[in-house]
């Protein structure tokens, strides 16, 4: 059984690489059912290969589409992580409003990858990769001489310092 944001990423990246017959905001069912053709040695019929794949043959398309919402999903569990940070820091620092329906979730995302809240990794002599996934990262120097690293994967946003005081 697949959560529901494990259907969303499955769903996002199956759209990317097929059109489906069907119009709607899921296509999850319909990869399913690609998935199911496949797995049985009959040519999925309920959709087209986009351009850039159409002379892919359907177990490298499947093993794209796998990777691809694998990707989405740790961008999605990532925003999460960071909107609980977010919400932890407000509920600690007293500026969360008792009237939970005007919150937003953007600006606990924005709070939760501030600077102040990022993980932090001392810096060694091997590059800097990502602890999550172990991806290279992107990574800005910062006037403290600080390195904030992006993976260039998942998105996970750390800092790499000298020492941890
Ligand atoms: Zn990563």
């Amino acid at each position: 059984m697949h959560t529901t944001l494990e259907k969303r990423a499955i769903s996002l990246a199956a759209g990317n690489s097929l059109c489906f017959e069907i119009e709607g905001p899921s296509f999850y069912e319909e990869y399913m059912k690609v998935i199911n053709d496949f797995d049985n040695g009959k040519e999925p019929e309920n959709c087209n290969k986009y351009q850039p794949f159409e002379n892919w043959n359907w177990e490298d398309l499947i093993n794209h589409i796998s990777n691809e919402s694998d990707f989405i999903l740790m961008h999605f569990k990532q925003l999460l992580e960071d909107a609980k940070t977010g919400l932890i820091k407000s509920a600690t620092d007293c500026t969360l409003d008792s009237d939970l329906t005007t919150l937003c979730m953007q600006g606990m995302v924005d709070k939760g990858i501030n600077k102040d809240d990022l993980d932090k990794y001392i810096m060694g002599d091997e590059p800097m990769t990502c602890s999550k996934c172990g991806s290279r990262t992107d990574f800005e120097i910062k006037p403290d001489c600080s390195q904030k690293h992006e993976c260039l994967k998942c998105g996970y946003i750390f800092l790499a310092v000298e020492n941890i005081d």
